[in-house]
């Protein structure tokens, strides 16, 4: 199989392995509240956009989580046609490019939003427990929420990276799909 393509079965063991923190979380938050905000919509779909995930399954994707909370007639006529425009297939027809982790950090998420960066954004306990969860822990754990405090957000990302993968990532994470494509890299070797 093309390591460019994402099947929508898979979408839940890549999260595990491969997603970067910022889109684990936007996965979880949307499994549970089967909705996202418009600027998590924007983030993740360019991300799974990205990272192989084809409309036809976007579509499927989202339609599965949205109309458990507002049926599928509503998710037809409210949101479709913005996944179909991210995929440049409505309005201006522009293929619109994933964010960079960059443009993710300089994000401001309000109340409700699942959008944004987790190094940046989450509270120390929350990403302490985000972080617990992905398995890291004890000294890399403490080095990493060093790296947070200084405000290297992309370093702090880029040693868990490392950590979760067993070795090193001398480019650092600029990218969350630079992230994903070096995981899957790592995991196909
Ligand atoms: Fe996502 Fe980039 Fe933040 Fe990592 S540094 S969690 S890839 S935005």
């Amino acid at each position: 199989k093309d390591a460019a393509e994402m099947s929508l079965k898979d979408i839940d063991q890549l999260a595990k392995s491969s997603f970067p923190l910022c889109m684990r979380h936007m996965l979880d938050k949307l499994r549970e509240n089967h909705h996202l905000k418009h600027g998590g919509r924007m983030q993740f779909g360019l991300f799974l956009k990205g990272a192989g995930l084809k409309l036809e399954d976007a579509l499927a994707f989202w339609r599965a989580e949205f109309s458990q909370k507002i049926g599928s007639e509503r998710f037809d006529k409210e949101y479709a046609y913005s996944i179909r425009h991210n995929y440049g297939k409505e309005g201006k027809r522009i293929d619109y490019t994933p964010y960079s982790c960059q443009k993710i950090i300089s994000a401001t998420p309000s109340v409700g939003d699942h959008h944004g960066c987790p190094y940046r954004h989450f509270g120390e306990e929350n990403l302490r427990a985000a972080l617990n969860k992905m398995g890291v822990g004890g000294h890399t754990l403490e080095e990493i929420m060093d790296k947070v405090k200084n405000r290297h957000y992309q370093l702090a990302c880029t040693l868990t990276f490392e950590t979760t993968h067993g070795v090193s990532c001398d480019s650092g994470i600029n990218h969350p799909n630079q992230y994903f494509t070096e995981s899957q890299k790592v995991l196909r070797a």
